[in-house]
């Protein structure tokens, strides 16, 4: 049942979307005492810290030299932001007014006015539409090789990608790591990627590339089997053994919010001046790729999201509209980040942690424990399941010790995850007493988790 709206005070600037761009919108104007409030997303237009959880290694943000994981880098950036003193509201934005001031913006569970705003919704995978897609979504169809592509389902398997583009061409490669061999489906004559990108791909021998050729349907049982492809020059049409597709067709800006509200250009972009972040909107600003048809970086998105906080400070000040917070200790405490977890052995096992991980863990207290008991399984380079995990944390913690979790990798715990039948992560399963009494497959709202474990507890 969705809880009750609670209406707010009027915050200085609210950010929407939580990708680098609305981060780093946050710290910048966080750091100017704004103390902004940024709403995160939850399932509409990606997901909470934006596509780059959704990718494994991302080798040219500077600052890094040896390359870092998408996840951890907007963990990190995530937590400068939080460290500064930006607010987050950990839900949706479901419609927006701005014909008048403050503008007002509704969240899932909240209403929320602004004097400012910075809107940096980014942009969301596309689908095809085909007829059965919905049928085999998540049973061997996935948007996101980076996140399911290690899956039992998917090893020593044929896979497919569907696009001709730098992200169809990174999958690929990606996925030769686990399938027995991959085609790329393209519907032209040629690839879009870079020249460096086409060139790994075509010289790949575990990679065919079907030129001219259009994904018409997807066949199987239980599980995605074949894909119907027509082939464009001959109109003749084929099946190609797949047990796994990948979409990998682009992506549509997230303006549908802002509809009739603030010019957009003929593919959804939201229009600013010319390297500006001001939109057709006074004291609305845009930043990172939902105003950004070319150049799409997590380095440009940041630098736009430095604009944007700048230029919004800038107006409330010149406004008198921004209230600041007068900070009691200059520099505020060090920042949070996510830390290693060490997996449970026979010497570390501890029946009574609330957090544990690894097969040892679970086969313990799966036989031992009478306490409600969480089993997430996950992989290293999953965005979502970085975005699961302190959330599942915050239930068991809420619990006071009545209920225990452990945590699966499901690329070094492959025989359990296939004895689960688990087929793309995060999936979580809930158990008492040896019993599956619930499973969920993705990311929930964390009330869903805790309404299931709360039904449990002793
Ligand atoms: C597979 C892949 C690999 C990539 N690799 C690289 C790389 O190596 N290097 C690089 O620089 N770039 C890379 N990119 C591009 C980079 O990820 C994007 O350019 C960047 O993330 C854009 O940032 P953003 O903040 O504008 O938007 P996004 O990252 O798209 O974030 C948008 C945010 O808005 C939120 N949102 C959407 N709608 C709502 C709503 N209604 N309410 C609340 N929140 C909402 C979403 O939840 C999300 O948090 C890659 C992209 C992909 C898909």
């Amino acid at each position: 049942m969705a809880a009750e709206r609670q209406e707010l005070k009027t915050e200085n600037l609210v950010i929407i979307g939580s990708g680098p761009a609305g981060f780093t919108a946050a710290i910048y104007a966080a750091r100017a005492n704004l103390q902004p409030l940024l709403i995160t997303g939850f399932k509409e237009g990606g997901i909470p810290g934006g596509q780059l959880m959704t990718t494994t290694f991302v080798e040219n943000f500077p600052g890094f030299p040896n390359g870092v994981q998408g996840p951890e880098l907007m963990d990190l950036i995530k937590a400068q932001a939080v460290r500064w003193g930006t607010k987050l509201i950990e839900e949706d934005a479901t419609s927006i007014d701005l014909s008048k001031k403050p503008f007002i913006i509704n969240t899932t569970s909240q209403i929320v006015k602004a004097n400012s705003l910075i809107v940096s919704t980014g942009a969301s995978a596309n689908r095809l539409g085909i007829a059965n897609e919905n049928l085999f979504w998540s049973k061997g169809i996935s948007a996101c090789a980076i996140c399911d592509g290690a899956t039992p389902q998917f090893r020593n398997e044929e896979l497919a990608v569907v696009g001709g583009g730098d992200s169809a061409c990174e999958e690929a490669e990606y996925l030769t790591k686990y399938g027995s061999h991959v085609h790329l489906l393209v519907r032209s004559s040629s690839l879009r990627a870079s020249a460096a990108m086409s060139d790994r791909v075509k010289a790949n021998p575990n990679i065919t590339i079907h030129w001219e050729t259009e994904l018409i349907d997807v066949l199987g049982n239980d599980w995605l089997e074949k894909l119907k492809v027509r082939r464009k020059n001959t109109q003749q049409e084929d099946e190609i053994f797949a047990k796994g597709l990948f979409y990998a067709i682009g992506h549509t800006p997230n303006t549908s919010l802002f509809f009739n509200q603030l010019n957009t250009d003929s593919k959804g972009y939201l229009i600013t001046a010319p390297g500006r972040p001001e939109t057709s909107l006074e004291g609305v600003y845009a930043a990172g790729d939902v105003a950004d048809p070319e150049w799409r970086q997590g380095v440009t998105a940041a630098g736009s999201g430095c604009k944007a906080a700048l230029a919004a400070e800038r107006w409330l000040t010149k406004n008198n509209l921004a209230t600041l917070i007068k900070r009691e200790v200059l520099e505020p405490s060090q920042a949070e980040t996510s830390k290693t977890l060490e997996v449970s052995n026979e010497e570390n096992f501890n029946p009574d942690k609330t957090w544990q991980k690894g097969s040892y863990a679970l086969r313990k207290l799966y036989h031992e424990t009478k306490k409600p008991l969480f089993v997430i399984y996950t992989s290293s380079s999953c965005g979502p399941c970085h975005i699961l995990k302190p959330q599942l944390q915050r239930v068991l913690n809420e619990s006071n010790g009545k209920a225990l979790g452990v945590e699966i990798d499901i690329e070094n715990d492959q025989a359990i995850a296939k004895q689960a039948e688990v087929s793309g992560t995060p999936t979580v399963h809930l158990f008492k007493n040896k019993e599956l009494k619930k499973q969920w497959k993705g990311v929930k709202a964390r009330s869903e988790y805790k309404l299931a474990l709360d039904t449990l507890i002793d």
